[in-house]
């Protein structure tokens, strides 16, 4: 009797459990950590959907010829060419390079924005609108430290 009394918490622990797992845990699952020198803020951003504070990327004047890479994979995100002045305070861009991202919806703080990861690695660069000022309508705004710059 005991015993079997035992087994039933175990099992119904166990699915409780298993119910509150957080979802931010099965996503986290999906992304891996390539570059084992990320910085703390960088995995804020990347791994636990953080954001840099406005204005703080070195990016922002980055005015050379080139592209923009994922900071944990390398995979190659943007063109200099999409690159844009928003006035956000977030490197911003009007198109990425095709297959560059996989989006989701991000219903965190009560608004509907589409929020975008990485297609190698699966980690979060930022979201992306729909007010963008060329024909693509698009502008990714982008956490400058989940990007690298490799002038051409
Ligand atoms: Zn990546």
């Amino acid at each position: 009797m005991i015993f079997k009394k035992r087994k039933f918490i175990k099992i119904l622990s166990f699915s409780v459990f298993s119910l509150f797992i957080p979802f931010k845990v099965i996503l986290a699952s999906t992304k891996k950590m390539i570059n084992p020198n990320l910085s703390k803020e960088q995995k804020n951003i990347m791994f636990d959907e953080g954001t840099e504070r406005p204005f703080s990327s070195d990016l922002l004047s980055e005015k050379r010829k080139g592209f923009y890479h994922c900071a944990n994979c390398g995979n190659k995100l943007f063109t200099s060419e999409a690159k844009f002045d928003s006035g956000t305070g977030w490197p911003s861009f009007s198109e990425a390079l095709p297959g560059a991202f996989k989006t989701k919806i991000d219903s965190s703080f009560g608004m509907k924005r589409i929020e975008y990861h990485c297609a190698q690695c699966g980690v979060h660069h930022g979201h992306v609108f729909d007010d963008g000022p060329t024909e693509s309508r698009k502008r990714f705004c982008n956490n400058g430290l989940c990007l690298i710059f490799k002038p051409e």
